[in-house]
C-alpha cells in the first residue's frame, strides 16, 4: 500500500516513509492510495470479535505488507492494553469512553499505535529520531507516554503557555528521560505553525531525522478508525440509523470515523461538534473554509482555529461538498452551554463528562430531537478528572481522581520557555 499527498505534488511513499516523514514536502497530508473494504463475512460477525481482532483486521490492509501478522498483532496488543467501554446512558444514547488509556484521553489510541509502529520501523536503524509535537493539551502527554524511555527516540513537546489545564501541564512536563517540554508564549496555532515550519526547513531536516507525531501523522489516523467499528459492532440496534457525534478540534478523530465508514461500517451521519472555534460547522453551512485565530475555551483540546486534518475529511468524502454535507453535520457550543450540559448529565444520570465530551453529548442530544428514530454514540474523549476544576464547578460535586493523575500531580515540573515564532524554535533545535 502506498500513501499519496493530498496536495498531489509530492510522490507517493511507503507506510514506513509516510510515518517517518509525517508531512509530505508539498505540505499536504498523507492518505492511503486505496481504502481496503472489509469482507461482509467480517462485518456481519464483528460483534463476536474482540477489540484487538477488529484492530488487526482493519490495520492489515494498510500495514500488512510491511511486517508479519505476528509483529502487527504484538503492536496492537501492546498499544491497546486498556478497556474501551460503550456505556448506555439513555434509550438512544451511548457514550464511547475513549479515556481509559494511560494519559486518560483518546489520544492514547493514535499515539501508542504510532509509537510502536515507529519503534518497529526504527529497530534496525542506528540514527536518532527527533519527534516534534505541538499539543493543545492531550496529544503531548500521550505521545510522551508512548515513547518514554524508548532508545534512539527524543521527543520535544510544544504547548501554549497558560492554555492547558494544571493536570495537563503536569503530564507534559514531568516525564523526564527522553522527553523535553517547551512552553510557548503563544497559542496552540502558533505551536502547530512552528512545528510545520521546522519540517519544511532544510537547515533542520538536513541535520536531524525529524518526525511528527501530531494527528497529521498517518499512523495516528489509522488506529482512530478501530474504535468506531468496535462500538458500532456492539450496538444491539445495528439496523437503525446510526449516528456518531465527535467532539472535534483538528478533526483527526472524525477522519478516523470516516475511514471506518469507507471500510464498510454502516453509518448514517457524523456530527462534528465543536466549541466556538467553529470553522468546520461554518464550512458545512456555507461552503467556505475560513481559518481564524483560535479562541480559548473550557474544552481547550478543541481550541483550534485551523483544523489540520480538514483536507483528510474532504478527501475521505471524495472532495465533494454535497457528499460532505450528506454525511457530516455540524454544531457548536459555548462555555456556558458546556457547563450546563455537564451539570445536567450529572444530575440526570449521575455521570461525569469532561468539557469536550459534554459538547459531544449536547450535539447528539440536539440531533436526536430532530431524528428520534436514530441511535447515537457520542465519543467521550477525556476522563472528567483531567478537567477537575471545570467538572467540580459545574456539578458542585467532586470527581474521583485516578491514581495515575495523583502521582503526576506530586512531581516537579520541568519545561523550557520560548517565544512563539519559528525563529525561537529553530534556535532551540540548533542549540
Ligand atoms: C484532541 C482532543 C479532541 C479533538 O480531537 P481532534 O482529533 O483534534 O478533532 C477532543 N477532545 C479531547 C479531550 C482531545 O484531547
Amino acid at each position: 500500500m502506498k500513501f499519496y499527498s493530498t496536495n498531489r505534488q509530492s510522490p507517493a511513499v511507503s507506510l514506513q516513509e509516510a510515518v517517518f516523514k509525517g508531512l509530505p514536502d508539498d505540505n499536504g497530508l498523507y492518505m492511503p492510495e486505496s481504502i481496503p473494504i472489509l469482507p461482509d463475512s467480517f462485518l456481519q460477525n464483528a460483534q463476536e470479535r474482540s477489540f484487538a481482532e477488529i484492530a488487526l483486521e482493519m490495520s492489515k490492509g494498510f500495514v500488512g505488507d510491511q511486517m508479519t501478522e505476528e509483529d502487527l498483532q504484538s503492536i496492537i496488543d501492546a498499544a491497546f492494553s486498556f478497556e474501551v467501554p460503550l456505556v448506555q446512558l439513555d434509550a438512544n444514547i451511548y457514550i464511547l469512553e475513549l479515556f481509559h488509556g494511560p494519559t486518560l484521553a483518546f489520544k492514547d489510541f493514535g499515539a501508542r499505535f504510532m509509537a510502536r509502529l515507529l519503534g518497529h520501523f526504527n529497530a534496525n536503524a542506528n540514527e536518532e529520531i527527533n519527534i516534534l509535537v505541538a499539543t493543545s493539551g492531550d496529544t503531548g502527554s500521550a505521545v510522551a507516554q508512548g515513547f518514554l524511555g524508548v532508545p534512539g527516540v527524543n521527543v520535544t513537546l510544544l504547548y501554549p503557555s497558560g492554555k492547558v489545564s494544571e493536570l495537563q501541564e503536569k503530564q507534559l512536563t514531568t516525564n523526564g528521560q527522553n522527553i523535553q517540554a517547551l512552553e510557548i508564549l503563544g497559542t496552540f496555532d502558533d505551536c502547530q505553525k512552528m512545528v510545520k515550519q521546522a519540517f519544511l526547513d532544510p537547515e533542520i531536516t538536513g541535520k536531524q531525522k525529524l518526525t511528527s507525531a501530531n494527528s497529521i501523522n498517518i499512523a495516528r489516523l489509522i488506529p482512530q478508525s478501530f474504535y468506531y467499528m468496535y462500538a458500532w459492532s456492539r450496538l444491539k440496534e445495528i439496523n437503525k440509523d446510526i449516528v456518531f457525534c465527535v467532539p472535534s478540534g483538528n478533526f483527526g478523530n472524525l477522519s478516523g470515523g470516516l475511514l471506518a465508514r469507507k471500510m464498510g461500517m454502516k453509518v448514517d451521519k457524523f456530527i462534528a461538534a465543536t466549541n466556538i472555534n467553529k470553522i468546520v460547522p461554518d464550512y458545512l453551512l456555507n461552503g467556505n473554509f475560513e481559518p481564524k485565530p483560535s479562541i480559548q475555551t473550557l474544552a481547550n483540546a478543541m481550541d483550534v482555529g485551523n483544523p489540520s486534518n480538514f483536507p483528510r475529511l474532504k478527501s475521505l468524502l471524495g472532495d465533494d461538498y454535497e457528499q460532505i454535507r450528506k454525511y457530516v453535520t455540524g454544531c457548536y457550543f459555548n462555555d456556558e452551554d458546556t457547563l450546563e450540559v455537564i451539570s445536567e448529565v450529572y444530575d440526570r444520570f449521575d455521570y461525569f463528562l469532561c468539557p469536550h465530551s459534554a459538547i459531544g453529548y449536547k450535539g447528539l442530544k440536539n440531533y436526536l430531537k430532530e431524528n428520534p428514530e436514530s441511535i447515537g454514540i457520542s465519543l467521550a474523549t477525556a476522563h472528567p478528572a483531567k478537567f477537575v476544576d471545570t467538572v467540580d464547578r459545574a456539578t458542585g460535586s467532586d470527581v474521583d481522581i485516578p491514581l495515575s493523575l495523583e502521582e503526576v500531580m506530586g512531581k516537579s515540573q520541568n519545561s523550557i520557555i520560548i517565544g512563539n515564532t519559528y525563529e525561537d524554535l529553530k534556535a532551540y533545535l540548533l542549540r
